[in-house]
């Protein structure tokens, strides 16, 4: 049994390969180009599939991405084998990041600190009236993984928080919202909102006119998802309409953000270059780790897979 590390980022050579070295050390560990025997890689370990893996590999067992969505490096590419178990990451460094941005930007949305560290207006030196969290309704669409560290975390903060997902939760101090049949009842009363869902067929353009239009209004939105679930010209309809009082925005439909997007210029969006939350190697190649000894003891490792439901 040998593992597979193939590079693809500047950070694997200064962080991936000394994590997975140490990490992985005791097991048969290689790192493309220096495969080996071919027949001999059971576990391909990347951040996206290639040309030589669609049949490279003729005893693959799983394909191990770094990333935590299943998109377009994996998904629909041409390249990624057929009947090959497909694992993303779910690891904790990375909702933990999550967590932390997910936090930031509802805290300062919450306390309008756009509007004040850019005012010059004097009078509200005298004093504004500051609301309270438990006065603030945050909707989270998306309860897995992410949804619900971010949901946990944003109700320690004392906020209201209401979830949208396919199946209802249980969770404590969330309000829970099951499926389209549910989604108005959540949205009407959801003055963040926060996207945390994967984007599937069903996912995709959900944050357009229709939506925004069923907040509150000068609701603020949060995307830390992928960039199609926004219908971009939508969200810049209802921020200069007044529906939407503002939006910070961590991905995006063509990354990096093309220089010449509106996004950029528009003075109610914020943008960050996809980092809301990152795979961490030392946390990651513990996920790693027990992925592939769960696989080898014949069971299903979180984070399969399911072609069925698209994530
Ligand atoms: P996850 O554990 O698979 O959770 C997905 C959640 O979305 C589940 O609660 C699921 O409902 C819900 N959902 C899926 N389809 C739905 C639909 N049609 N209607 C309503 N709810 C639906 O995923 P995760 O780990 O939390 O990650 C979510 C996404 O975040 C990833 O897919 C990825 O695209 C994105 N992400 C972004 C970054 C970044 O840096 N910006 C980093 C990591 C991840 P059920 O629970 O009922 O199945």
């Amino acid at each position: 049994m040998a593992i597979l590390f193939r590079p693809f980022l500047p950070v694997d050579k200064t962080h991936w390969i000394p994590a997975l070295r140490a990490g992985l050390g005791n097991m048969d560990f290689r790192i493309w180009p220096d495969c080996g025997d071919p027949a001999e890689i059971e576990y391909l370990i990347c951040w996206g599939v290639k040309e030589e893996d669609k049949t490279g590999w003729p005893n693959l067992k799983a394909i191990l991405s770094l990333r935590a969505g299943f998109d377009r490096w994996f998904v629909g590419n041409p390249y990624l084998p057929e009947n090959v178990p497909l694992v993303r990451m779910i690891d904790p460094g990375l909702i933990a990041s999550m967590t932390e941005y997910v936090c930031a930007y509802v805290l300062r949305f919450h306390r309008n600190l756009d509007d004040l560290e850019n005012s010059r207006d004097d009078s509200l030196w005298s004093g504004i009236v500051v609301r309270l969290a438990s006065e603030r309704s945050i909707g989270i669409m998306g309860m897995g993984e992410l949804g619900a560290a971010c949901a946990k975390a944003l109700v320690s903060l004392g906020f209201r928080v209401r979830g949208w997902s396919r199946h209802r939760k249980s969770l404590p101090n969330v309000e829970s919202f099951a499926g389209q049949a549910e989604l108005d009842k959540f949205l009407e009363k959801s003055e963040i909102l926060v996207c945390l869902l994967p984007l599937t067929s069903e996912t995709e353009n959900i944050l357009c006119a229709e939506t925004f239009g069923k907040l509150p209004r000068g609701a603020y939105l949060i995307n830390a998802a992928r960039g199609a679930h926004v219908a971009d010209q939508d969200l810049m309809d209802a921020l200069d309409s007044g529906q939407l009082a503002g939006a910070a925005l961590d991905v995006f439909r063509k990354e990096p953000l093309p220089q010449d997007h509106p996004f950029r210029a528009h003075p109610k969006i914020t943008i960050t270059p996809h980092i809301s939350a990152i795979t961490n190697p030392v946390t990651g190649t513990a996920v790693l780790r027990r992925t592939i000894e769960a696989i080898g003891a014949g069971k299903k490792p979180p984070g399969l897979y399911d072609p069925a439901r698209e994530y």
